[in-house]
């Protein structure tokens, strides 16, 4: 059994009708209830939800209080290369592009990890691009090898893999895992991601499961939020997520909304986004997953970050740097992504004690 079992039987749902249908009254029904019924979800991610966002920030507040307490988790990235072999339309370090690749030695990760330990973090996600010449597996095991010496978490987002590999790197210090499928709709994955072995929709899809299976803590998943219809990418993520929890329940199940962001390229996204529909999109997920964290990088702006915080959202990123190597010497390398928040951790934990929350860098410790 796999999630694409879940996602098929919705294969001749009528989307459209169901939303256009749905009514106020249908929304309040839902949110007055206790039912985490699929279409339920749907409902919350209907238009006509758009008008009931504040009934709807009320009841997510609450479910968050509840299962998260008042804390937001903050962490930081550290990509360790940006070689690739795919050439995802929407990426700067699609293979196609010319940029400057670079990979850290294991002396740069180490320089890196004490910059970044030096502003206080604990919790650090591991990136590179997908190339499993440059970043074989062994690379990985030797590079968390160095890290976990400086990080008590340690997450990847990295090129999805078998399970045997991710219990090599779950060995190596792996807790959580990070992958997004960047759009559910088959038809549209197929064009997003034209060459490339991240062509095969059905390896990205199951990774999570193969990780959580292979025994890794946490797994986060989501959609690239503009590849496609939101709504039903949403709708595809909640789903995948439930799916996920209810198959692994000892694994701590995230979900993340990232939006696509300038980059090298000029890739523009076919679908618009905007901060309501992002806010009504973190409400209903809070609504269907009420224990699952939910992540927003520094791809959005400080003032929309430090109002989601009060919605649902249970981490974010802090003093971003996307490019390779750049926390250390921050004048190399190309952006994966210009962040949209640039406040220095400092800044941001002032933000969060402002909003009423408690910044913490660490809700997990490795024992081994
Ligand atoms: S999104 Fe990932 S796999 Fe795609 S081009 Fe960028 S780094 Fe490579």
């Amino acid at each position: 059994m796999s999630f694409w079992e879940e996602l098929r039987a919705y294969k001749d749902f009528d989307f459209d009708g169901f939303l256009r249908r749905t009514s106020p009254e249908d929304v309040r029904r839902v949110l007055g209830g206790e039912s985490r019924a699929p279409l339920d979800f749907l409902t919350l991610l209907a238009p006509a939800a758009a008008g009931c966002l504040e009934e709807m920030a009320r009841r997510a507040q609450d479910i968050t209080r509840r299962n998260f307490g008042n804390v937001i988790l903050l962490y930081t990235p550290l990509y360790l290369a940006n070689h690739c072999v795919n050439h995802c339309r929407y990426c700067s370090f699609n293979a196609g592009h010319r940029i400057e690749r670079r990979q850290l030695s294991m002396d740069e990760i180490r320089e890196e990890a004490e910059a970044i330990a030096g502003l206080g973090f604990q919790d650090l996600l591991v990136l590179t691009g997908e190339s499993r010449s440059v970043t074989p597996i062994s690379y990985l095991e030797e590079a968390l090898g160095v890290l976990k010496g400086y990080f008590p978490a340690l997450g990847l987002e990295i090129y999805p893999l078998t399970t045997d590999e991710y219990r090599r790197l779950i060995e190596a210090g792996a807790d959580y895992l990070t992958i997004y499928q960047e759009v559910y709709n088959p038809q549209v994955y197929a064009y997003m991601h034209p060459r490339g072995p991240k062509r095969d929709y059905f390896f990205r899809l199951d990774a999570p499961e193969r990780a959580a299976a292979s025994g890794m803590r946490g797994v986060t998943i989501g959609a690239l939020l503009g590849l496609d219809d939101w709504r039903r990418e949403t709708f595809f993520t909640g789903l995948h997520a439930a799916y996920l929890q209810r198959k692994f329940p000892q694994v701590e199940v995230g979900v993340s909304v990232p939006r696509v962001r300038p980059n090298v390229g000029g890739f523009i996204p076919p679908v618009s986004v905007d901060d309501r529909e992002l806010t009504q999109i973190i409400l209903a997920l809070r609504f269907f997953l009420p224990r699952a964290g939910i992540s927003v990088s520094t791809r959005e702006r400080p003032w929309l970050r430090d109002h989601l915080l009060r919605l649902g959202v249970t981490r974010i990123s802090a003093a971003s740097v996307t490019a390779v190597g750049g926390h250390a010497r921050p004048e190399v390398g190309t952006e994966q992504f210009q962040p949209a928040d640039n406040r220095t951790v400092e800044e941001i934990k002032a933000a969060i004690i402002a909003c009423g929350y408690q910044p913490v860098f660490k809700d997990w410790h490795r024992l081994w």
